[in-house]
């Protein structure tokens, strides 16, 4: 488990807790910040490791049955 090296390259989403826009970010962008800005509401906003580990876990999720 953890953050898988194959989703490094892949676009996972999110959405800012401050205004609730769903923000795309690469996998390697998303494990390597801890602190972001986001593109609407401009807040600076920390990402920990358990919110990174549901973004990579939902999109893990969303692509079973499909792949
Ligand atoms: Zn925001």
């Amino acid at each position: 488990m953890g953050l898988s090296k194959r989703l490094l390259d892949k676009d996972l989403t999110f959405k800012c807790p401050h205004c609730q826009a769903t923000l795309v970010r690469k996998g390697s962008w998303i494990k390597s910040i801890t602190w972001f800005t986001c593109d609407r509401c401009q807040q600076n906003l920390r990402l920990g490791y358990g919110e990174k580990l549901a973004i990579f876990e939902r999109f893990r999720e969303q692509r079973q049955g499909t792949n």
